[in-house]
């Protein structure tokens, strides 16, 4: 019968599907994907240490599980670090006592598509754990966009890409200019709504003012390049990766450090596969304590102007 169902009839089964439909769009009821839900609801069960597991081995290609639990088993969290989605973001601490190290923050996975940077900050969090001796007292937080690793994109979950959110004195006049004209509104390196409008970023300086570092490591992939944003000097030889400068651009760790602060950052940009990451972290270890001489001593002031 329904085949002879007139006009009158047709516009009820419409109201029918319809005004659910716009109830809950009105209700701004959040359309997630059974998958997404089912992911949630798995993750909202999870301690933050299964969570720390999880993230750790996706960015690991190797199985030592032992390692991996060890570094999970001693992570925390500062408050204000939970990524847009609501995951944790995690750090440790290694002290140093010696007077002639630097105090040195190290940062991997700002883009959630390199894996391998992930992995080369955890494996100095592990070496720093087994040396009796080290000079230098680091923080390292080795995965800074957690929803971006589980989405394997270089931007959180919002579409940013973290590393021109960052609040440079030039934000506001530059970035969303920049990202237009020559980045040609390339979706993989969009700015964000405004300056520091990411949790991820905010987490990054909350990390800076309560740290204090004088120095900052941040691990990327691919272009197989150390690049500096700090004074002039001399660069230590280093026959995995060659000093190259890649410029620093609007929103970017390396402006809003260096460029607005006089903090030195070095950035390690590592290849398609591992170097000998021992090797570069003594090498970085030395090299920020000359660089700190030549950029010159930070006053703890200098923190509160973030
Ligand atoms: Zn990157």
């Amino acid at each position: 019968m329904t085949e002879f169902r007139g006009p009158e009839s047709r516009r009820t089964t419409r109201l029918l599907i319809l005004a659910p439909l716009a109830l809950c769009s009105l209700l701004l009821v959040p359309m997630l994907s059974p998958a997404q839900e089912a992911s949630s609801k798995v993750e909202k069960e999870k301690t933050e240490k299964e969570l720390c597991l999880d993230y750790l081995k996706l960015t690991s290609r190797s199985e030592k599980v032992a390692d991996l639990e060890s570094f999970c088993a001693r992570v925390e969290k500062l408050p204000k670090c939970v990524s847009r989605e609501g995951r944790p973001i995690f750090h440790v601490q290694h002290e140093s006592g010696d007077k002639r190290g630097k105090r040195i923050l190290a940062l991997g996975l700002i883009h959630g598509d390199e894996p391998l940077a992930g992995e080369l900050t955890v494996a100095w969090a592990e070496r720093l754990k087994k040396l009796d001796k080290f000079r230098s007292t680091w923080r390292i937080v080795p995965m800074l966009n957690p929803d971006g690793l589980l989405r394997k994109t270089r931007p959180n979950a919002a579409g940013v890409d973290l590393n021109r959110n960052f609040p440079t004195r030039d934000w506001s006049e530059e970035a969303m200019a920049y990202w237009e004209k020559s980045q040609k509104k390339n979706d993989r390196r969009f700015p964000g709504e405004g300056p520091a409008s990411e949790p991820e970023t905010k987490c990054v300086i909350a990390h800076i003012k309560d740290f204090k570092p004088e120095f900052i490591v941040s691990n990327h992939t691919p272009y197989r390049v150390l690049d500096f944003d700090g004074p002039q000097m001399p660069f230590p030889k280093y026959p995995d990766l060659p000093w190259r400068a890649l410029g620093n651009f609007p929103g970017s760790l390396g402006r809003y450090m260096w460029r607005d602060y006089k903090i030195p950052v070095l950035t390690v940009e590592l290849g398609e596969k591992m170097i000998d990451g021992e090797h570069l972290q003594d090498i970085i270890g030395t090299f920020a304590i000359d660089a700190v001489r030549r950029a010159g001593e930070k006053k703890p002031e200098l923190y509160d102007l973030l």
